[in-house]
């Protein structure tokens, strides 16, 4: 069966470069599925779980915004942070997740909040993605 080569960059470097029978990824206008031979198509990404599907098994990778730009046999994600579900620390989302929610009670300033409700939507991600492991 063809597969679709999947690379994931960030600022850090790459987080994975892997292969994949598909790849479903959230962009801002709505949930794709790639399979090998897409044409080629660029989009904005939501704060949320990219899945590799290989086989039986999934792998899910947090990916927080960025761009998805796919080509017939490479998949390239581009985002500001991205994990591996693997590699989340869930205590540190939890935490990211109740300071942000505070954040969020305190009623501060339009750029405030809305910084805020971005650092809890991807707190949120990661422990999503972590509990899909
Ligand atoms: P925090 O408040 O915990 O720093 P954040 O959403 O502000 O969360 P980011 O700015 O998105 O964090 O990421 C900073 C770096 O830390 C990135 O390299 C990101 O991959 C990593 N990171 C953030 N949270 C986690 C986590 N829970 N598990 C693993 N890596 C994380």
């Amino acid at each position: 069966m063809k597969t679709i080569k999947v690379n994931i960059v960030t600022p850090d470097g790459p987080v994975s470069e892997t292969e994949a029978d598909m790849v479903i990824a959230a962009t801002e206008f709505g949930e794709i599925g790639v399979l090998p031979g897409h044409i080629a198509m660029v989009a904005p990404l939501q704060i949320g779980a990219l899945r590799l599907k290989k086989g039986s098994s999934t792998v899910n990778v947090a990916v927080h915004g960025g761009f998805i730009e796919v080509r017939p046999d490479v998949v390239t994600v581009l985002a500001q942070s991205a994990e591996l579900a693997e590699n989340i620390d869930i205590a540190r989302a939890q935490l990211a997740a109740r300071r942000a929610e505070e954040a969020l009670k305190a009623k501060q300033n339009d750029l405030e909040a809305q910084l805020a409700e971005l650092h809890l939507r991807r707190a949120i991600t990661r422990i999503k993605v972590y509990e899909m492991r």
